[in-house]
């Protein structure tokens, strides 16, 4: 019976001046989930609301899930504000329920002042009607109800609703600016690239591949795990950039001393990724570092890694434990990609003990010894980017294609 979800927008209506952006940008990305479906969106001041038409109401709740920036949504029905008519659909909507709940209560917001009762009164007479009906099943629990009836009295309309889903929270895609999300295969960086998404920061991915010596499912993976975090992106799409990293590994692998093999790896993909970042003008790097997770991720590691750029490096899982991290990989849907027993460059061919307190100074003496620079010069000249979208993976295995016969 319902005919609408009405949409909350939470905290964005604490932001003053920029809320007409913000709204703007909400709208926008609602307006994007809801692309070819039938559905009409009605917007209000503070209110959004997505009229169902012949559209599933499971279907609406699960796009709704993917706006970053919505606090919560009911599903609602629009009736005239009279108030015989809210009484019969208020006993309507309470009979649905009463296989679920016994104690229900009801709250009235009256925006109306013209309407003939006030607020309470309004309550009063509804439960006394839902009781007269369903008084054998139902009763009153003013403080602690099972479910709440609630009551918007507008002027030419009512809104009641029962139940609130809740949304992302956090901010309109891309509303505070660009990060570029380094990405591996792991659980980590996908979550990660999702919470930094969430808070308004829209992403690019750079994923650093080296296959053929690694084998091309990596590839794959990550191609995977971008299509599925482009759900939560404005347009639902991002843009991945795949580097190809076999030389520079090959070279490590050659010639830096094992325990520093990841150190140096990890300085080397940072200055790439800043170089990036300023061609393209991304203004922050974004990646799945967990302090204390592996050994390179140290704090004294972090630390050596981090001097390379003066970029912001925005660690969103940096304090989460694992549990943490894998109960939102599954939540996003990444963690199934994720497990996919393959591996990318950091697994392959790691150190068995790599340093955990590296230093700078031995870092830069391997650097000098071993110049990266030309290959470092030509990985930023060489590397390719596209769009993958969020039904749009593609399938390089099936197609028995390599990695640079789509990038
Ligand atoms: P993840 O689960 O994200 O792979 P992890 O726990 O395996 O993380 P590491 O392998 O040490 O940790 O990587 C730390 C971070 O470095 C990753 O979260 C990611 O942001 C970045 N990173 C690692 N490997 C790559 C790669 N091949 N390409 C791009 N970024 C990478
Ligand atoms: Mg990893």
């Amino acid at each position: 019976m319902y005919d609408r979800i009405l949409i909350r927008y939470g905290d964005l209506t604490l932001k003053g001046n920029n809320k007409k952006i913000f709204l703007n940008r909400i709208y926008q990305t609602v307006r994007n989930k809801f692309a070819k479906t039938s559905v009409t969106i009605e917007k209000t001041f503070d209110r959004m609301y997505i009229i169902l038409n012949d559209e599933s109401i499971e279907d609406c709740l699960k796009r709704l899930g993917t706006v970053c920036g919505l606090y919560s949504f009911s599903p609602a029905i629009k009736v005239e504000s009279n108030l015989e008519t809210i009484i019969s659909s208020s006993i309507e909507l309470l009979k649905d329920k009463i296989k679920e709940i016994v104690t229900f209560k009801v709250e009235t917001k009256r925006a109306n002042k013209n309407f003939p009762m006030t607020s309470p009164e309004i309550s009063k007479a509804v439960s006394k009607e839902i009781l007269k009906v369903l008084g054998g099943v139902l009763k009153v629990d003013v403080h602690n109800p099972e479910k709440t009836l609630r009551i918007d009295v507008k002027n030419e309309y009512t809104y009641l609703y029962l139940d609130e889903v809740f949304g992302l929270g956090g901010f309109p895609p891309g509303i505070l600016g660009k990060g570029l999300l380094l990405i591996s295969g792991g659980i980590d960086s996908p979550v990660a690239g999702f919470l930094a998404m969430k808070q308004g920061i829209e992403i690019e991915c750079l994923h650093f591949e080296s296959t053929p010596l690694t084998p091309i499912e990596s590839a794959q993976k990550v191609i995977d795990l971008t299509a599925a975090i482009s759900k939560y992106s404005l347009n639902n799409r991002i843009k991945l950039h795949m580097i190809n990293f076999e030389k520079i590994h090959q070279l490590i692998l050659k010639e830096v001393p094992e325990s520093y093999m990841i150190t140096i790896m990890r300085r080397i993909m940072y200055k790439i990724a800043a170089l990036i970042c300023e061609k393209d003008k991304i203004s922050c790097i974004v990646n799945g570092e967990s302090v204390g997770q592996v050994a390179s991720q140290t704090l004294e590691s972090i630390q050596v890694v981090n001097e390379v750029t003066n970029l912001p490096v925005i660690r969103p899982v940096v304090t989460y434990d694992k549990l943490e991290i894998i109960k939102i990989a599954k939540n996003i849907e990444t963690f199934d990609i994720s497990i996919r027993p393959f591996e990318d460059c950091c697994t392959v061919y790691v150190p068995k003990s790599p340093v955990t307190r590296p230093t700078l100074k031995r870092c830069l003496e391997i650097e000098r010894k071993t110049d990266f620079s030309a290959l470092i010069e030509e990985a930023v000249q060489n590397y390719k980017a596209r769009y993958i979208e969020k039904d749009q993976g593609f399938d390089l295995i099936s197609e028995g294609f390599i990695v640079s016969d789509i990038f």
